[in-house]
């Protein structure tokens, strides 16, 4: 099934590291090889074998509309024709960041750059810049970018492969980073209690790095609230959720604002950009405006701006969202009937397009309870999954993602896939 995938993992080896360019592609933790990919239209991705799959990686997200949506297609060829960067400012920067900040209230001005990572060592930088301060706080369990500040109790990429954090990150990098627990705002107090130095909070609003986490009661409002009585910002990691919770983000749905917001992957529609903005009283410390520094050769760059628009605009048409939290709810009821019938202990936890079982029986709302799954179970789930079409992140602590390209035949075949897997499961 995965030949031609075997021999380019060979070649791949030579030249590259472990044949990929990020490592979660490398398949480590469910026990593979890196598939290679040829190509992927509407729902559904092919890999180099001719296998087609019903794709709920979507690149990590950011191909929420599905591959090769016609019109963003149309846009990005007809920027290619204009020359493909200018090292200048162009209008549809303009027109990508009247619609970003339209979105984000709390958003007057925003910046481009080139991913999620650069967004968020941007936003810290910016948080630390208006404060005067110095410290950071995360959450154990979300990911923020590979910058060595917050590589620490990262979730994911890190738990995937069992690290702690990275090697190569100096002390000094991580001696102004604090660890808080998701869902636990009594962690976050005593951290203030002991510092007076802490710039802001950063959070991924629902976390999808440790596996779907949804921030319970009304975790959000109160740390905002709590913040802001400490005169400390709170920075929204939306690079995930920002455009693919809601239009406006999580951010819209719990009914908070942030100080600074971070964005990536659905801003780009699977080009690379990454987004953070803030209120022009926050925005204006940037350069040229402020004495915050932070520039980018290819930022803005006008096929990136060009599939961004034509991505984000479509999006506003199609409104998929409801749509998004039923085809969710059908697949959690899948997986949990079928989890019964064969008697496997599963948590589901899903949020708008954002969903995956956990094989555990305890409930899940933090990084701690996300450990406790059985991530065996999921890797012979992972491989059924596979062999029955539906190509899932190769993570136990990954979010599986919607796009709005998904057709009733699709999740049909996802359904019959989840039978086939739990059933592998059940015979372990
Ligand atoms: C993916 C992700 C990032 C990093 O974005 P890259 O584009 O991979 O650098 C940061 N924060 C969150 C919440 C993410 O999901």
């Amino acid at each position: 099934m995965f030949k031609k995938s075997q021999e380019l993992y060979q070649q791949g080896l030579v030249n590259l590291v472990g044949a990929v360019n990020s490592p979660v592609r490398a398949f480590a933790s469910v026990g593979g090889n890196p598939l290679f990919i040829k190509k992927a239209k509407g729902s559904k991705i092919i890999d180099v074998d001719g296998n087609s799959y019903i794709d709920l990686v979507l690149s990590y997200g950011p191909m929420i509309l599905g591959h090769r949506h016609k019109k963003v297609q149309k846009a990005i060829t007809k920027a290619l024709k204009n020359g493909y960067s200018f090292g200048a400012s162009t209008k549809n920067e303009i027109k990508l960041a009247k619609i970003v900040c339209d979105a984000f209230p709390g958003m007057d001005k925003v910046r481009f750059v080139n991913s999620g990572t650069e967004a968020v060592l941007s936003g810290i930088r910016l948080a630390r810049a208006f404060t005067g301060k110095d410290k950071i706080i995360k959450f154990s369990g979300c990911y923020h970018g590979h910058q060595d500040a917050l590589l620490v109790a990262a979730g994911s990429g890190l738990a995937t492969l069992s690290l702690p954090g990275s090697k190569g990150v100096p002390e000094g990098a991580v001696k102004n980073t604090l660890i808080a627990n998701y869902n636990d705002l009594e962690s976050v107090k005593a951290h203030f209690e002991e510092h007076d130095d802490i710039a802001g909070v950063i959070l991924e609003p629902v976390a999808g790095n440790m596996g779907v986490v949804t921030p319970q009661n009304n975790f959000l409002k109160e740390l905002k609230e709590y913040l802001k009585s400490k005169g400390a910002l709170l920075i929204v990691d939306e690079v995930m959720t920002g455009f693919r919770s809601k239009f406006g983000g999580a951010q819209e749905l719990f009914d908070v604002e942030a100080d600074i917001t971070c964005l990536g992957k659905v801003i780009g529609g699977g080009f690379p950009v990454g987004a953070y903005g803030a209120r022009n009283e926050i925005m204006e410390m940037v350069a040229p405006l402020g004495g915050m520094y932070q520039a980018g050769t290819l930022s803005g760059n006008p096929i990136a701006m060009a599939g961004g628009i034509a991505t984000l605009t479509e999006l506003k048409k199609q409104n998929p969202y409801e749509k998004f939290n039923e085809i969710a709810q059908i697949i959690e009821v899948f997986l949990l009937e079928s989890a019964k019938k064969y008697g496997i202990e599963i948590t589901v936890n899903r949020f708008g397009s954002m969903i995956n079982p956990f094989f555990t029986n305890k409930k899940v709302t933090n990084f701690d309870e996300a450990q406790t799954c059985d991530t065996e179970k999921f890797a012979v789930f992972f491989w059924e999954m596979m062999k029955n079409g539906v190509f899932l992140p190769p993570s136990q602590f990954e979010a599986w993602f919607l796009s709005s390209a998904l057709s009733e035949k699709d999740i049909e075949k996802i359904a019959k896939a989840i039978d086939k897997s739990m059933e592998a499961v059940s015979k372990m």
